[in-house]
């Protein structure tokens, strides 16, 4: 049978993202290029002047714009009920991301909307979220449970993160986070609720997610605790990751180098020696700009410091109701730049390889032959505008596996 053919041409710049090197090395760019989609992989990218004759399927013709592989989100809590827009009024106020945590708030009344709220109302809002991303340049997301705090609602939440994933066209990569925050039940005993999220929790999640992530936080879960809850995670055959130093430097990036974590994120107050660990032990740094900002704590994580270490960052949205209310990694991208003190080249390196490696999706991030044609067209001509034009959806088209899932007018197909 013929093999289906999508041949794009007169690319402006193809960011192909496929350089060699590690961290440093893994960006790539093409000036006037064309790629070749065989059935959903890409199957050729080079010169548009080199298009290879045997090569005659249906031709799209972009006139110069910018393509990019789609963005990977490597951290974000999409699936959850209810809104706290009413924070904006508490922090205006003075009150302090913990103290409006402590107070009851926060955190706490997600959980008690999302643990009251259908399977289907919760599907519909993270439906709604996941097109809003996918419009908006994100091809593979990260979705972490974690609002409900129950064995058997984590276990809910992590079914219904599987159905969106097997539902599409997004890519879905879930994690199972029980270990969110210590829940009413538990209060003022976080031991106590880990231990019973490793009796209860652990041993169930292996069908529905491969990875546990915990708030190691001094004041939530510290990390000695942390050490054994997902010590008792790899011990099941899962892979571990973990949220650290948001708040304070806690120490745990030294854990996530020892347990070799996939990852670390947050890392706002991690100290530069920490970072070295955890670029020595392959642990990726996913840092999370907006958060940081969105909770005007002052502090940013050290990116130059990671890099200087040669690790890997991505850069993900934490889309979440409280500290980042968003599902729009492009548009955190000038704010990347910005904020983490960041070249464009870093940036799209953060919100594309970065992601893949923080999530281990071996080609996601990356636009070569074999891997999965999922790309962006921007409408933009050189790849520092997306990096550099803030607060405006830049994003033309999207294509999954070689299909065009989404159009920057607002539909989702
Ligand atoms: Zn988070």
């Amino acid at each position: 049978m013929e093999k289906r053919q999508l041949i794009v041409r007169h690319i402006g710049q193809l960011l192909t993202m496929d350089g060699d090197g590690g961290p440093s090395g893994a960006f790539r760019v093409w000036e006037t290029a064309a790629m070749v989609v065989e059935d959903n992989r890409v199957s050729w990218v080079g010169l548009d002047q080199d298009l290879p004759l045997r090569y005659q399927g249906m031709e799209i013709d972009l006139q110069g714009a910018l393509v990019s592989p789609g963005l990977v989100d490597a951290h974000t809590h999409l699936l959850y009920a209810g809104d706290r827009s009413y924070e904006v009024r508490m922090r205006a106020e003075g009150r302090t991301y913990l103290e409006i945590l402590q107070a009851g708030g926060g955190i706490l009344s997600t959980v008690e909307n999302t643990r009251s709220a259908s399977d289907e109302a919760l599907l519909h809002a993270t439906r709604r979220r996941l097109s809003g991303a996918l419009l908006s340049g994100t091809t593979s997301i990260e979705i972490k449970s974690g609002y409900d705090l129950t064995a058997s609602g984590e276990l809910r939440l992590l079914s219904l993160i599987d159905r969106l994933r097997q539902e599409g066209p997004w890519r879905v990569v879930p994690t199972a986070m029980g270990a969110h925050a210590v829940p009413p039940e538990f209060q003022g005993r976080p031991g106590d609720y880990l231990e019973y999220l490793t009796e209860e929790y652990l041993p169930q999640i292996g069908a529905l997610a491969q990875v546990v992530d915990i708030f190691c936080e001094p004041g939530v879960f510290p990390v000695e605790q942390s050490r054994r809850y997902l010590k008792a995670a790899q011990a099941l055959g899962l892979s571990v990751k973990l949220h650290i130093d948001e708040l304070a430097d806690g120490g745990g990036g030294y854990l996530a180098a020892d347990l070799r974590a996939l990852s670390a994120d947050h890392c706002a107050f991690t100290p530069s020696k920490a970072f070295h660990a955890m670029a020595e032990a392959q642990v990726a740094a996913v840092l999370l700009p907006g958060t940081a900002r969105y909770l005007n704590h002052g502090h940013m994580a050290d990116a130059r410091a990671m890099l200087d270490a040669d690790g890997w960052i991505a850069i993900a949205s934490d889309g979440n109701p409280g500290s980042s209310p968003t599902h729009a990694l492009s548009t955190l991208m000038p704010w990347a730049a910005s904020w983490l003190k960041l070249t464009p080249e870093e940036v799209w390196t953060g919100v594309t390889r970065g992601g893949a490696q923080a999530l281990r999706l071996p080609w996601a991030g990356r636009l070569q032959p074999g891997a999965p044609a999922d790309f962006v067209i921007w409408d933009a001509a050189d790849y520092a505008y997306p990096v550099y034009y803030y607060g405006s959806n830049l994003v033309r088209e999207v294509y999954i596996g070689g299909r065009r899932v989404a159009v920057n007018y607002g539909e989702v197909f």
